[in-house]
């Protein structure tokens, strides 16, 4: 018998498998695709490109020190400098750009008039949200984790904000954060307008010159250590069930074979992970909270390939903007898009002397699958990148557009989370973006995990000698 099976071999039913591997487990890693990865992805193109389809930015509470403990020791992530991380155009805006609202940033000619293309206010209404941050980021812990499973819309009611106010607020969530303004969580919210020294800042990371290019060297340097801590791995194998007896997990289903184990660790995403049990037997955990996670959002995207890297039209320089780019879209300055040079972070990404620069929307997945809306989105990337490059024609060598149907949960959203040890049910266990860990996506999955091999070394597996 097995001492570790682990259902999906995303981040962090990778990692889980690595570090209990690494400890002397006996582990079996099944994926269902023909590669590992997970929402960690990148397109390998034949001509030398590598796209990312994945996480591009990311804040690094937890993944390099998960990645440490899984004995990967061949990725290199690249650190952004704070001041450099994020920074505003505005379509029709003839390529200006605008600085960054970041909640409460003191009030500057420049930032009101940000303010006022952005987030819809005038000074006056500038005033009063930095007033409400303020008098957000002073409630009490107890206070703001009361509204953790808030969301924001309703949030915002309770705490009195005026509807003014409210919206601009909301707008700010959702350039600041990425975060859907309906139905993010009041309590991230109220985190996100905390000055840094009250909840210190995670450094903003990216992939960096890894040999390869690309998030994907992740997933390899992760596909090594597997190997080295002696983790079987299946691909292309579905897990059809999880087995459940007398009130424990006993191993999986996968294609009619049984596969015996003393723990299982799920990484499937709780909206598909109730699929896994018999309907009679979905623990009460994953029933009843997988239902609220109806709201998971895709992505539209596009990729633009220049011949050297352009200049801008407002400067006439040439870009050299290592964070990410965020993009007010179309008359009604909708958000949810940004840009980054992704070259600019792996090389390895591009032929030599051609940069990538990756264009992005966060959409729910309705408009994912809503032809005309995906035009409309792909038409104004293309139109945003005319108005802040100069000579775009002569520099470009093509444009490559696809859309991701599941991406994240579009993305902090108030809908709580299933604890990694499911109640009741020994042996079962939860990884991945979707668990309780104080921690959100990247993260989320990479402190899961290693709390995931705590709890099994704990008190579910024999110790190994
Ligand atoms: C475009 C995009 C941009 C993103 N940007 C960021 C970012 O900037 N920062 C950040 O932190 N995060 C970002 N994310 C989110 C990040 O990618 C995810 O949080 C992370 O990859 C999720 O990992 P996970 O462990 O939850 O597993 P997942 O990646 O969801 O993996 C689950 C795995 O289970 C497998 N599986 C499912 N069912 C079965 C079955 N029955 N049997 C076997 N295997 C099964 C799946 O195939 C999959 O491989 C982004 C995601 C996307 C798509």
């Amino acid at each position: 018998m097995l001492d570790v099976v682990v259902v999906g071999g995303g981040l962090g039913g990778m990692l889980a498998a690595a570090i209990l591997g690494r400890e002397g487990r006996e582990v079996l890693l099944v994926e269902r695709e023909a590669a590992l990865g997970g929402r960690i992805r990148s397109f390998d193109r034949a001509d030398g490109f590598v796209l990312d389809a994945g996480a591009y930015l990311w804040p690094d509470a937890y993944v390099s020190e998960a990645m440490r403990r899984a004995g990967a020791v061949g990725f290199r992530a690249s650190e952004i400098p704070r001041s450099r991380v994020l920074r505003l155009f505005v379509e029709g805006l003839s390529g200006r750009r605008f600085a960054f609202p970041y909640p409460q940033r003191r009030a500057s000619i420049k930032l009101l008039e940000s303010a006022e293309v952005a987030l819809g206010v005038d000074p006056e209404g500038y005033e009063q949200l930095s007033a409400t941050w303020a008098r957000l980021a002073a409630l009490s812990e107890r206070e703001t984790d009361s509204m953790r499973h808030v969301p924001l819309e309703e949030g915002l009611e309770r705490l009195r904000v005026d509807e003014r106010t409210a919206a601009a607020l909301r707008r700010n969530v959702m350039l600041y954060g990425t975060y859907d303004p309906a139905s993010a969580s009041t309590a991230e919210c109220i985190e996100l307008g905390r000055p840094p020294a009250d909840r210190p800042l995670a450094a903003p990371v990216v992939a960096g010159a890894n040999p390869g290019g690309g998030v994907a060297a992740i997933v390899r340097s992760l596909s090594a250590a597997l190997s080295s801590a002696g983790v079987e791995v299946r691909t292309s194998q579905a897990v059809d069930e999880i087995v459940l007896e007398s009130g424990r997990a006993r191993g999986v289903e996968i294609a009619g074979e049984k596969v015996a184990a003393r723990s299982v660790v799920c990484n499937v995403p709780i909206w598909h992970a109730a699929k896994l049990f018999r309907p009679s037997e979905i623990p009460v955990e994953i029933a009843s909270l997988a239902e609220r996670w109806s709201v998971v959002g895709g992505v539209i995207a596009a990729a633009f390939a220049f011949r050297g890297m352009p200049r801008l039209r407002e400067t006439g320089e040439v870009d050299d903007f290592p964070g990410w780019t965020r993009l007010l879209m179309g008359p009604e300055r909708e958000f949810g898009g940004g840009m980054v040079w992704t070259t600019l972070h792996s090389p390895e990404n591009a032929p030599s002397g051609i940069h990538v620069l990756q264009a992005m929307r966060l959409s729910p997945r309705r408009e994912v699958e809503d032809p005309e809306r995906v035009a409309a989105v792909h038409a104004s990337f293309e139109r945003i990148v005319r108005e802040v490059y100069l000579e775009v024609d002569e520099r470009l060598l093509w444009c490559k557009q696809w859309t991701t149907p599941d991406s994240s949960e579009y993305l902090i959203s108030s809908a709580k989370r299933p604890q990694i040890a499911v109640p009741d049910v020994a042996g079962l266990f939860l990884v991945g973006e979707t668990t309780d860990v104080p921690a959100v996506q990247m993260d989320a999955a990479a402190l899961s995990a290693m709390r995931c091999a705590e709890l099994i070394g704990g008190r579910d597996a024999r110790r190994i000698a």
